[in-house]
């Protein structure tokens, strides 16, 4: 009887079901996006093949933030963590961590220039200056200014004969005018309608309102790769900027004496530099990079150099046997090619 229950127990026991483990991550494109009920990403793929190998079963836990990710490890909760969790010296003192699966490390965001979709809008903003109640004052304060010197050229030159100017106040008084103002801006000669004058009068100031537009639009462009002068991290001092909440980030931002907005989701993040709410987001490099080629083109700009250099690893609770079959793993990803066309299917187009 013994020896029967031994004999049924072996082939069980010989090749145990593979246990589903329970994998935590976190969506954070490209590393781990989500549609749906769908995942799909770098980390994911890499996952999936990683788990393929090793002839385990999985199933996704997914946490809200980094925090919690590697809390659901310490936990217990879950056997293996994936995203785009930054290897640092105090979390390899809790947890253990794969070989790396990704270089890395933080970069900064601002708002960039106005892309060629605003140019039609810049045009309107000029339309509306040159007609605003201040466009309009400036060319009051340009008549004015040249009322003042018309008169005294009036009144010295209509003693002169050899003057083209009437010695009658009138017309002599606007003669003066059209040559004070001509002197004020640099109009060619004026047209002899009443109402063509008036035109060409309105016209020169709105001139001088297109070059003074055009000067300051040409600038700020120039410029508005580091709007507010960031342009490397020691500039982040004092400056409002946003991150997630629990990353490396936060961390290197505090050291750098920012003001830190740290939020859950880090669309988020991007949505409030996006409304001027912030001045910066600072990130992990893959991921900023994929969200200025994506849904922030044309919007966002990375400046400096990438700084604080990271790799991401796969986490496990210290101790963990799979650790060295999953670096095995992703050894053999790397030797055999795969590892390269997935780098390729995700990271190609920010490359750049
Ligand atoms: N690489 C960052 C970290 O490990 C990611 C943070 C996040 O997932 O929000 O701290």
């Amino acid at each position: 009887m013994f020896v029967l229950a031994v004999l049924l127990a072996g082939p069980a026991v010989a090749q145990p079901a593979p246990a589903e483990l329970r994998v935590a991550t976190r969506v954070l494109p490209p590393m781990v996006e989500q549609d749906k009920d769908q995942l799909s990403g770098f980390s994911i793929d890499l996952w999936s093949d990683l788990a393929a190998r090793l002839q385990l079963r999985s199933s996704y836990v997914i946490a809200s933030d980094v925090r919690a990710l590697l809390e659901l490890i310490r936990s217990g909760q879950a056997d293996v963590g994936i995203s785009a969790i930054s290897i640092t010296a105090a979390r390899e003192a809790e947890f253990d961590f794969s070989l790396p699966m990704l270089n890395a490390g933080l970069e900064i965001m601002v708002r960039s220039a106005a892309g060629p979709a605003s140019r039609g809008a810049a045009l309107w903003q000029l339309v509306n200056e040159v007609f605003s109640w201040t466009g309009l004052m400036w060319v009051a304060a340009g008549l004015l200014v040249a009322f003042i010197p018309a008169h005294i050229q009036w009144f010295v030159a209509r003693r002169d004969p050899e003057s083209s100017m009437s010695p009658e106040y009138f017309p002599g008084i606007f003669q003066a005018m059209l040559w004070s103002l001509g002197t004020l801006v640099p109009a060619r000669e004026m047209p002899h309608r009443r109402l063509a004058r008036v035109l060409a009068v309105v016209w020169v100031f709105a001139g001088v309102n297109l070059v003074a537009f055009y000067t300051a639009h040409l600038t700020a462009s120039l410029t508005a790769q580091e709007p507010m002068g960031i342009q490397a991290p020691g500039d982040l001092r004092g400056k409002l900027v946003a991150t997630t909440v629990g990353s490396t980030s936060a961390a290197a931002l505090r050291g750098l004496r920012a003001d830190v907005l740290e939020v859950t989701r880090i669309e988020v993040a991007f949505q409030r530099l996006l409304d001027g709410e912030v001045e910066a987001v600072v990130f992990d490099s893959p991921v900023l990079r994929h969200f200025a080629a994506n849904g922030g083109r044309n919007k966002v700009a990375l400046v400096g150099d990438l700084f604080n250099p990271e790799d991401y690893g796969i986490v496990f609770p210290l101790g963990s046997p799979l650790r060295k079959q999953v670096n095995n793993a992703l050894l053999q990803m790397r030797e055999d090619g795969t590892y390269a066309r997935l780098y390729e299917k995700w990271f190609a187009q920010a490359a750049e």
